[in-house]
């Protein structure tokens, strides 16, 4: 692309010898550079500007998210910045929430697919599912990622690599992949969730295997991906025929319970039982949001997992399931309680809810 701003260049050692009092997160104003259609449900837009200079984390973006200002389509829509909204660590979202509603546009999260923060123009790539419901309605993000063309400006809010503790995605709290010593891994989960599993199955070392598995509407929707990793990767697709399409997250349940067989894929307890675990709590998934990743989990979470006296990560197995947040709900009753797979050797992350919007 070419670079129509002319702010001069920032090094790398000028970031390295940031003060440590900037904030971990802050806004970054980009402008889109490029839109490209890599299947018929999904579109990639690339976002540049010379702000990205400052963004980002070192070593692979891995599953980093990023919030994304999806500007008000309405003509007196508000103009964002704040210089309080733009640099301060914790308070921004409390003041964007005082916004007028009606004006102040909409808040998402997507994942970096991509970036090429240390070009001339520095510019990342975010894959948005052009999801519509039957009327052909998408939400705020799908509607602005459709009608999206170079030039067009966006505000997002992500990782401030001059902040001295924000050191590599392992330490920034955006980021959920933590297989700890695990070298044996499953990732699955739905259309949403496949620029996360891409970006992380292309920074796996050779020495991981395992099975990646991505429910995606239709064939067309199917990527290339490039691993080291020994890792097995199975596309599915619902189907796009009318009437004939399988339901949401059905073909990817399957595919999770054959890769993760019972019984005794754990192994058996001393006793010679296939080791099932405990069952999970309930998750409203209509009222909270369900993230239950083991950076997160608390103190009780852990006392009730299978082995709470290993810590999070020494186990060989490793899971991240991402996705709607029903279907991760019965992914996680079925890899905790029937085959029993330690809760803090997991992440599950209800990335949206059929039926609700983001916020
Ligand atoms: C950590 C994280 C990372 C994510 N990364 C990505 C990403 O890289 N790419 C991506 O496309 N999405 C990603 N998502 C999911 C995305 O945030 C949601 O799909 C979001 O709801 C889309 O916003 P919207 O404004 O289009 O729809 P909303 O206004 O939030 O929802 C409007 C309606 O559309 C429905 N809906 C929302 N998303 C979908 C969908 N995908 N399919 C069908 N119906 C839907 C809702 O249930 C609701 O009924 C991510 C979510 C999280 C939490």
């Amino acid at each position: 692309m070419t670079a129509t701003n002319a702010t001069p260049a920032r090094t790398r050692s000028a970031r390295e010898t940031a003060p440590a009092t900037e904030p971990m997160t802050r806004a970054f104003d980009v402008q889109v550079t490029a839109v490209q259609e890599l299947g018929p449900n999904f579109r990639r837009i690339t976002l540049g500007g010379y702000s990205l200079r400052d963004f980002g984390v070192h070593g692979s973006t891995l599953d980093l998210r990023i919030k994304i200002m999806i500007p008000s389509p309405a003509p007196d829509g508000a103009a964002l910045p704040l210089p309080e909204f733009r640099t301060e660590q914790t308070g921004w979202y409390r003041e964007w929430l005082a916004m007028d509603p009606g004006t102040r546009g909409s808040m998402r999260t997507y994942t970096v697919r991509q970036e090429r923060l240390d070009a001339v123009y520095p510019e990342l790539d975010v894959d948005f599912v052009m999801h519509c419901d039957d009327a052909g309605h998408g939400g705020p993000a799908a509607n602005w990622a459709r009608d999206a063309k170079p030039g067009d400006a966006l505000t997002l809010i992500g990782p401030n690599n001059r902040a001295a503790h924000c050191v590599t995605a392992g330490t920034y709290s955006g980021t959920e992949w933590r297989p700890g010593m695990a070298q044996r891994v499953l990732l699955a989960g739905d259309e949403t969730a496949v620029p996360a599993i891409s970006a992380i199955l292309e920074s796996l070392p050779p020495y991981f295997s395992g099975h990646a598995i991505l429910e995606v509407p239709e064939a067309g929707d199917f990527q290339a991906i490039t691993t080291a990793a020994d890792v097995e990767i199975t596309w599915l697709a619902r189907g796009a025929a009318i009437g004939r399409s399988r339901p949401h997250g059905e073909l990817l349940q399957e595919a999770v319970r054959a890769a993760v067989t019972l019984p005794g894929w754990v192994g058996l307890r001393p006793s010679g039982e296939p080791a099932a675990g405990p069952e999970p709590e309930d998750v409203n998934v209509d009222h909270d949001i369900l993230w239950e990743t083991p950076a997160r989990m608390d103190a009780a979470a852990i006392s009730a997992s299978r082995d709470p006296d290993k810590p999070a990560g020494a186990m060989p197995f490793y899971a991240w399931i991402a996705g709607e947040a029903v279907v991760v709900k019965e992914l996680r009753r079925y890899l905790v309680r029937e085959v029993g797979i330690d809760r803090k050797q997991v992440a599950f992350m209800g990335y949206w809810r059929q039926g609700k919007a983001e916020l």
